[in-house]
């Protein structure tokens, strides 16, 4: 497998920053300041009574390079290896490391067109030579086409977002599979609003060097912690790990990220919340002759009516505010509303039955 890699040219035989343990009693390897937070300022009780229940105490010292605890507790969730996940100041710049690592053959990523802008972006910003694929206009994927374009470019990289956004549909796991299957560079999956649509494509990645699945903790009530992770085969997550910054997840986001994970059933409550609303608003937007709405398997619903942005103002001079397109073609009088807490929505309801006056 190592040799079929398409690591960079540059990255051959190259060693990442090399960090040190962290479990030593006398850290005088790091330059830090050796002073802990209390010698600096003083907490009000309050403030104090958190730092100590979320054992907040090392701020002057460098987090767990290696991540080790979450790693382990992340792991077992997926029942994977040793080896086979990576952490991203959430998966944006997971992203940006593939990137930098994995595209030393043709230079060429494949995307899908609409689907999340920083894969387009950043390959860009890169020199790397961009491959959009078009959705169907109802935003389906068009199997034919990606393959057609896999055969004809040969990419080092594709990125797949399942559930897409904006569209907010998943695609269907056979025919990533069979993406998969034809690439002969490394297919990413990103699964970002999978605990919305509960399909994953992690059962694939035992038969599947080639595949990773990419997962964040921002859209499942964390996105504060800026906290992504790939999974995959442990020689491609170590040739990505070569690009990673050796400090990029903070411990505040390490520790709060392993309390979750520790019991990652607490989110399920709220994630029923949001699919029952999703079905809510869904029904309730298919009423109005004059909206589109698209199938969501995600957080939030794309919507397409005649006149988007009198719409979007109207909400925005009423305080609530959707996402529009204004600059993407394909979103041509599009607006995406994320699905939020009940009253949220019902507010996001009554103004748009004011719009129309219904
Ligand atoms: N992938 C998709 C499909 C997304 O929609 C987003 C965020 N909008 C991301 C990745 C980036 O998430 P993160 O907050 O982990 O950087």
């Amino acid at each position: 497998m190592a040799s079929k890699l398409r690591l960079r040219k540059s990255l051959k035989g190259f060693s990442s920053y090399s960090a040190d343990q962290i479990d030593y009693s006398y850290r005088l390897n790091a330059n830090e300041l050796p002073f802990e937070y209390s010698e600096i300022f003083s907490l009000t009780p309050s403030e104090e009574k958190i730092f100590k229940k979320n054992k907040i105490t090392d701020i002057n010292r460098y987090p767990d390079s290696f991540q080790n605890d979450l790693k382990k507790n992340i792991l077992k969730f997926y029942k994977l290896k040793k080896g086979q996940i990576l952490f991203g100041n959430g998966s944006d710049e997971l992203i940006l490391y593939v990137l930098l690592t994995l595209t030393g053959k043709t230079s060429k990523v494949l995307y899908l067109e609409p689907s999340f802008s920083m894969y387009k972006i950043l390959t860009k910003g890169l020199g790397l030579k961009g491959v959009g694929v078009p959705l169907k206009p109802n935003f389906e994927l068009n199997l034919p086409k990606v393959l057609q374009n896999i055969k004809m470019h040969d990419p080092d990289v594709i990125f797949i977002a399942s559930p897409n956004n904006p569209s907010g549909n998943k695609f269907n796991k056979n025919e990533l599979l069979e993406i998969v299957k034809n690439s002969k560079g490394i297919v990413v999956i990103d699964e970002a609003y999978s605990e919305y649509s509960q399909d994953s494509c992690v059962s694939f990645l035992k038969s599947n060097k080639n595949l990773l699945i990419m997962k964040t903790m921002s859209k499942i009530g964390f996105a504060s912690l800026r906290l992504g992770f790939l999974l995959g085969d442990d020689d491609v997550i170590d040739c990505i790990e070569k690009m990673r910054l050796p400090y990029n997840i903070s411990t505040f986001s390490q520790l709060i990220a392993n309390k979750f994970y520790q019991n990652p059933s607490v989110i399920d409550g709220h994630i029923k919340t949001i699919k029952e609303q999703r079905s809510i608003m869904s029904s309730f937007l298919k009423s109005f002759t004059d909206i589109e709405v698209f199938a969501s398997d995600s957080n939030f619903i794309l919507i397409r009516i005649n006149k988007s942005l009198l719409l979007f103002n109207f909400l925005k001079a009423n305080n609530l505010i959707v996402k529009n397109f204004p600059k993407e073609k394909k979103l041509l009088d599009c607006l995406r509303v994320t699905v939020g807490k009940p009253k949220d929505n019902a507010r996001f309801m009554s103004l748009i039955s004011k719009f129309y006056k219904k």
